[in-house]
């Protein structure tokens, strides 16, 4: 199957979860994680109507952006953020969705050049506490999310998710849903900024759209296995 067809089977599926959900396909916005895949699959998504995609590296990401240079792609950061590609980041990535800690952040802001805007940025949380994986933990996302709300160089716009593999997409369920209580939470608690929930990939983002999700990052059903 071609990535077009890939893409359609896609569509369809998020149509069904917003119908399902009752919600609209314009509030669900997918970007395509093109990580592993070379820039002329990126191409020939884009050439089937994709506009953002994604990449976990930014060494990767800066490999395959100069082929790319002449499409209008927005780009988002998903992966792990290493202080020392700070300011690289800011300049390759339009919405930086991984800032995983409050030292990230800084340093992110930190690497402002003088009059560009405010870098887009999603706090990731760690919902189940998982060792191995970055992001905040839930007791302490208010604090960070506060504060790294407080960085001018910064527009802190919502909340990223990565919940623990689960066989059937129903049991990260609670998980898409506990992301959206807390960035009720937030918002109540002062941070009206906190509307994006990026959380679902290839085999549960229909139960992230229907638990709310306004982004949703899809790799292996768009361009195949890695
Ligand atoms: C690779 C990756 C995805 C896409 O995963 P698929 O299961 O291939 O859809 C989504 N989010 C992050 C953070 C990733 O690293």
């Amino acid at each position: 199957m071609g990535i077009r067809e890939s893409i359609c089977g896609v569509e369809e599926r998020i149509a069904a979860a917003c119908a399902r959900s009752g919600r609209r396909r314009e509030d669900v916005r997918l970007v395509a994680i093109s990580k592993t895949f070379p820039a002329e699959r990126v191409r020939e998504a884009y050439e089937a109507g994709l506009r953002e995609f994604g990449e976990n590296r930014v060494q990767e990401a800066a490999l395959k952006r100069p082929a790319l240079a002449d499409l209008d792609i927005a780009w988002h950061l998903v992966g792990h953020l290493q202080t020392n590609k700070a300011r690289h980041a800011r300049e390759l990535f339009q919405l930086v969705q991984s800032v995983d800690s409050l030292r990230i952040a800084d340093k992110l802001d930190q690497a402002a050049s003088p009059g560009a805007g405010p870098q887009p940025v999603l706090l990731e949380v760690n919902l189940a506490g998982e060792e191995q994986k970055s992001g905040a933990r839930e007791t302490e996302a208010e604090e960070i999310a506060d504060r790294v709300s407080r960085l001018v160089n910064l527009d802190l716009r919502g909340l990223m998710l990565i919940p623990p593999y689960c066989e059937n997409p129903n049991d990260a369920r609670p998980y898409f849903h506990r992301l959206r209580k807390l960035a009720e939470k937030l918002r109540a608690a002062g941070l009206p900024g906190i509307h994006e929930l990026s959380m679902g990939m290839s085999h549960d983002f229909e139960a992230a759209i229907e638990e709310g999700a306004t982004i949703i990052r899809v790799g292996t059903a768009i361009f195949g296995p890695r």
